[in-house]
């Protein structure tokens, strides 16, 4: 008898007739004859309504109060799916993360698994019943309840497949798999039969929510299938999985695009050792993600640095920046919230040479300025203005003819 985790993300638990579908579609793989462990993220919008409530009390919440609170999305998803399979006659137990001992760091709001014991999920599936686990949270080893990340319910599926042994994991969304690009931005957008872990995990990093990008370091790290599939419909979704030869034919497989960033920049800094690395262990002291990096040399003895930060986080990175602007001498810091990167991404680009030409020239061809770039062996990003970036992924995606032909 195998075992199969099944995660089903916040649009598949939306209301309770959709509680109840997901409830006959686990009953139908543990009939199929597997054992099932089942993860669901909050029903629809509600960590953003939480997100929204908390803001209308304090503007700086504390990220315990925060966690605390998200983590309550879960909980009231596990227990209705657990009704919802009772009511259809057979046995399911839910369990929040703190109860089958997933246990993270302390960084709230985007801690990391450290360890899984998963007795208690052992325990009931031995006895025959589908357990029902909270994506998304966890707890510190004193007790504290943590989150994983927005989207973190993916990592809780992925960490159990692995910690449990399982076959597979199965994803299941509001689309039929993984797509060459966002299928609500671009609709001639096609989906992929396969992807590399590699492949998506930039896709990921790079602003396709589809899938938690720590969710796919851990599958490829253990080398765990992953099925990202419809849970509307029964079309064969996609597989995540380890290179081959064929794949690695496919200079371009996809394009993402990341509404998400902010930039900041720090002008006329002293161009000397150390200041770089002055301003971003600020950063890194605070928690915050720094993602682009550019630096100016502007006059001989000054340069300007541009970084981009996520939104949610661009505050604090205001104000741990704004502290350490006397230490590094810059004159001024600004921010910019009206950006967009747009990444192109494919394990064909080791071997093939020509990508970030191509991709310049057809945003030069729909006058698109680029404002910063950044590469890796198998990803080309782009910075250009905000209101430019679904026009930027739409020509990017058609010029590497990804789209439906
Ligand atoms: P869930 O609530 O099931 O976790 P998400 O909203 O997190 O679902 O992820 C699914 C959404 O990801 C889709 O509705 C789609 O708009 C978006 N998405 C972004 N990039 C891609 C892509 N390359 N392929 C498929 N979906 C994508
Ligand atoms: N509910 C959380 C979120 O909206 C986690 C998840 O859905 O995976 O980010
Ligand atoms: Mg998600």
């Amino acid at each position: 008898m195998g075992l199969i985790v099944q995660k089903y993300g916040g649009s598949s638990v939306a209301n309770a007739e959709k509680i109840l579908r997901v409830a006959q579609r686990v009953i139908k793989t543990k009939q199929a004859g597997n054992k099932v462990v089942v993860v669901v993220s909050a029903m629809g919008d509600m960590t953003d309504d939480l997100i929204t409530l908390a803001d209308q009390i304090n503007k700086d919440p504390q990220e315990r109060e925060m966690d605390m609170l998200l983590s309550t999305g879960e909980q009231v998803s596990i227990a209705l799916l657990a009704m919802a399979v009772h009511k259809l006659g057979h046995e399911a137990v839910s369990f929040t993360g703190s109860q089958v001992g997933i246990i993270t760091d302390e960084f709230h709001s985007k801690a990391r698994i450290q360890n899984i014991s998963a007795e208690r999920i052992k325990k009931a599936l031995s006895v025959g019943k589908i357990v029902i686990v909270a994506g998304f949270q966890g707890q510190t080893p004193s007790g504290e309840i943590t989150t994983l990340g927005r989207g973190g319910s993916d990592l809780t599926a992925v960490a159990l497949a692995v910690a449990l042994k399982a076959k597979h994991c199965e994803i299941y969304t509001d689309v039929d798999g993984i797509f060459t690009a966002d299928p609500r931005v671009i609709p001639e957008a096609q989906k992929m039969d396969r992807v590399t872990y590699d492949e998506i995990l930039e896709l990921a990093s790079l602003g396709a929510k589809v899938m938690h990008s720590r969710s796919i370091e851990v599958g490829k790290k253990f080398n765990m299938p992953i099925w990202v599939c419809n849970s509307q419909n029964n079309h064969k979704g996609t597989l995540i999985t380890k290179e081959n030869k064929a794949m690695e034919e496919v200079v371009v497989s996809g394009v993402a695009l990341a509404e998400d960033e902010a930039k900041i920049t720090l002008f006329r800094v002293s161009d000397r050792p150390g200041v770089a690395a002055k301003v971003f262990q600020t950063l890194a002291d605070a928690n915050v993600n720094v993602d682009m990096i550019i630096q100016n040399k502007t006059q001989t003895n000054s340069t300007d640095i541009s970084f981009t930060v996520f939104k949610n986080e661009l505050v604090k990175a205001m104000k741990v920046v704004k502290a350490a602007m006397k230490k590094v001498g810059a004159t001024n810091v600004t921010c910019d919230e009206n950006i967009a990167k747009v990444s192109v991404v494919g394990i064909g680009m080791r071997s093939h040479s020509g990508i970030a030409s191509k991709m310049f020239s057809t945003l030069a061809k729909n006058k698109i300025n680029i404002d910063m770039i950044s590469t890796s062996e198998i990803k080309i990003s782009v910075v250009v203005a905000g209101d430019k970036g679904k026009l930027a992924a739409r020509v990017i995606h058609q010029a590497f003819g990804l789209g439906k032909k």
